[in-house]
């Protein structure tokens, strides 16, 4: 029953997320005003902004104008709903003892799992990095970790933050600054520090290695598919917010595989 009520509550979030990806890059507000179709502009009726369900019943079509709705509204409604399902999973599956404060942390993390779906939707569709959502979500991670810590509820320290920052806005100031914006951009450094911010020093090293190593996989990939050329430029943010994930729940767990992997290697 807590799981069907997650997945609900995550599939409206996702749709909140889809307004607010939307939203963010036309420049309007994302609090006020109704939702409408972008291509006539037509008002949604409260039936047709189900999670889902609505682009179901109308086909992928606006019920208005029969324009084709992007698939990808209702991927990140499914996703949301589903990435909601896994963090209360694990976050009440992890607590050992003092589990009335766990919701705190569920908080923490659903944040940062909508926050993660709007990054990477965002730099994949229009290649850019929103300084109106990641700075004030910086200062949030920021603000809300020291809290947590203060109180006993969680281990990231403003000292471990500010490392992650150091290191995670660090790594892609300095390949900014030596390659003269040609190798990553801006967009890059302001993730590399929300990264610090939500993982700490100690797991941002794992992220960014789990980020290159899936970007590199899904290039050649795209490269032998002959989807892209050499020239083409990927978006990298995807890739950084989907390691981010990986490291939020599975950093401890692939580190220390990864020692154990170097102990039998070692020892034959
Ligand atoms: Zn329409």
């Amino acid at each position: 029953m807590l799981y069907v009520f997650s997945f609900i509550f995550g599939s409206i979030a996702g749709s909140f997320l889809n307004s607010v990806i939307y939203r963010t890059y036309t420049g309007q507000s994302f609090l006020i005003g109704r939702s409408f179709c972008p291509a006539c502009k037509k008002t949604l009726k409260w039936y047709e902004l189900i999670p889902v369900i609505s682009f179901l019943i109308q086909r992928g079509k606006c019920r208005g104008c029969s324009q084709k709705i992007s698939p990808i509204y209702p991927l990140v409604e499914i996703i949301s709903g589903l990435l909601t399902v896994g963090v209360v999973y694990f976050s009440i599956s992890n607590c050992t003892g003092m589990c009335d404060k766990v919701y705190f942390l569920i908080l923490r993390d659903l944040f940062a799992i909508y926050l993660l779906v709007v990054l990477f939707v965002y730099d994949l569709k229009w290649k850019l990095v929103p300084d109106k959502i990641i700075l004030p979500a910086i200062g949030f991670f920021l603000i809300y970790n020291i809290l947590l810590y203060l109180f006993n509820i969680s281990d990231i320290s403003i000292i471990d933050m500010i490392v992650g920052v150091l290191v995670g806005g660090g790594f892609f100031a300095a390949q900014f600054w030596i390659s003269k914006g040609r190798w990553v951009g801006g967009g890059d450094v302001r993730m590399g520090a929300l990264m610090g911010v939500i993982l700490g020093w100690s797991d941002i090293v794992v992220a960014l290695v789990i980020a290159y190593v899936l970007g590199s996989f899904i290039s050649m990939f795209l490269l032998l598919w002959k989807k892209i050329g050499l020239q083409h430029r990927i978006p990298f943010v995807p890739f950084l917010a989907v390691s981010t994930l990986i490291t939020m729940y599975w950093g401890e767990f692939i580190v220390q595989y990864y020692f154990d992997l170097v102990n039998i290697l070692v020892g034959i």
